[in-house]
């Protein structure tokens, strides 16, 4: 008998696996991965920003993980000789609307506790040269790193502590009981005393094994990226992001500096025909059906009717991706924008047709369940594991199941 079961190799579930044992270090723990290694999904198919929280609903999940996240993520990186690079992050106003949004995040910055300085296009132009804008802000925390390497320092971590991982090891069915839970892979079943589910794209399904009937579906979209030539690598000094409409979930398509020295443009947000399927082929029609048949995604759909059909055009065709850079850095051609793997995001949508903000869970008496952990989730995984290790502890409390902790002053400071 486990005391702990985690589900996903990601890096939500390898931050919480590895706070976890730091917190229960005699705790007998399993992490299960159906593929064959960690961050093959979400975590190894994404931009690599270390978000400062620019953006966020001051107050929301979201604001405060992202501001501790960019602390943890560099203290662990330091820790575990990861490189990073703390490169800023400049958003950048093109037109007079975009202008009013800039001031509005400029509010929303503060608010948010974030240190940000506002330039002018004279100033803008210093800092980047290819760039055009009649303003901008400037964000100095954000950086980049590779999500992959950081869940891989965080699977060592855990393994290094006692924890054991098993790859290749899907989860097809759920069983919780008053003491236990029963979970089955294969043709194998474990048994622990308390399940933390962190899924991804799979988190919806997942939760319906437990015998719930969730209040949210997971909506996968597509972000797709473009590749800049070599000679380009030095296009840009910062993150360049435009300002992004407050009505919609995603960023838009920025300019990214990776943290192997390319520079990539992207991701675009269109609806996914696989859930985790990276080329545009690939379709499945069950996931499909779902996706197409479900009232509240369906309603999402209508509201984003316009917006919706612009990305699927742009995504279609090159041009259209192309204006969305031009707009700031006129420099780029088509023949610039070279094939790069998309991602794909598990966004949850509520049954009443709203994409849900905030990172979400959803708790049973002997299960944590993380059901809504899009971007900034990446930036924000260790203080979500602090977050969900909290849980865990309570509600070992009111099952009155005993475990020798480790008591930490602050579960982050551990983890770093
Ligand atoms: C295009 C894109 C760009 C992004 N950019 C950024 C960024 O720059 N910065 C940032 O902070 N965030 C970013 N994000 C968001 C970030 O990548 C995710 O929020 C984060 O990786 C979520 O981690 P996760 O562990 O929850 O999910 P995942 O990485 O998807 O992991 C879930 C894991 O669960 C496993 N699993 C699912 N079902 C089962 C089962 N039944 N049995 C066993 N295993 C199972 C999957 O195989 C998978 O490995 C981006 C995301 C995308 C898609």
């Amino acid at each position: 008998m486990y005391d702990f079961i985690i589900i996903g190799g990601g890096i939500v579930g390898m931050s919480t696996a590895m706070q976890l044992i730091q917190l229960y270090p005699d705790a007998k723990m399993l992490l299960l991965e159906k593929e064959s290694g960690p961050a093959r999904h979400q975590t190894g198919h994404n931009s690599g920003v270390i978000h400062a929280g620019v953006y966020y609903t001051p107050g929301s999940l979201k604001a405060r993980f992202c501001l501790e996240g960019n602390k943890a993520t560099k203290a662990f990186c330091d820790k575990h000789a990861i490189r990073y690079d703390e490169c800023g992050k400049l958003l950048v106003a093109t037109n007079a609307l975009e202008m009013e949004r800039m001031k509005a995040l400029w509010e929303r910055t503060a608010a948010n506790g974030l240190e940000r300085s506002w330039l002018s296009a004279a100033e803008l132009r210093e800092r980047e040269p290819n760039i055009v804008g009649i303003g901008g802000i400037f964000v100095p925390s954000s950086g980049i790193v590779s999500y992959a390497e950081v869940t891989a320092a965080m699977a060592r971590e855990f393994q290094a502590a006692g924890g054991e991982i098993r790859y290749s090891a899907q989860v097809q069915g759920l069983q919780e009981h008053a003491d236990q839970v029963v979970v089955r892979a294969g043709a194998d079943e474990f048994r622990g005393r308390f399940l933390i589910t962190c899924s991804g794209l799979m988190a919806d399904r997942v939760v319906r094994m437990l015998g719930i009937e969730p209040s949210f579906i997971i909506c996968p979209f597509r972000g797709e990226y473009y590749l800049l030539p070599k000679q380009h690598n030095q296009i840009v000094n910062h993150l360049i992001y435009p300002i992004p409409d407050p009505s919609m979930p995603f960023l838009g398509v920025h300019l990214t500096r990776m943290i192997d020295g390319t520079v990539t443009v992207g991701p675009n947000a269109v609806l996914a025909t696989k859930r985790e399927g990276y080329r545009k082929s690939d379709i499945s029609l069950p996931d499909l059906f779902e996706t197409l048949t479900t009232p509240g995604i369906l309603k999402v759909l209508a509201k984003n009717l316009r917006p919706g059909l612009i990305e699927l055009k742009n995504s279609l065709f090159k041009g259209g991706y192309l204006k969305q850079v031009q707009k700031y850095c006129p420099s780029i051609t088509k023949a610039d924008l070279t094939d790069y793997p998309a991602g794909v995001r598990a966004q949850a949508v509520s049954r009443d047709g709203k994409l849900i903000d905030d990172f979400l869970f959803v708790n049973t008496r002997r299960s944590v369940n993380v059901c809504n952990a899009p971007s900034p989730a990446a930036t924000s995984a260790i203080p979500i594991g602090a977050h969900i290790v909290d849980k865990v502890r309570e509600q070992l409390a009111a099952t009155g199941t005993r475990l020798t902790a480790r008591i930490p002053d602050n579960p982050q400071r551990a983890a770093g």
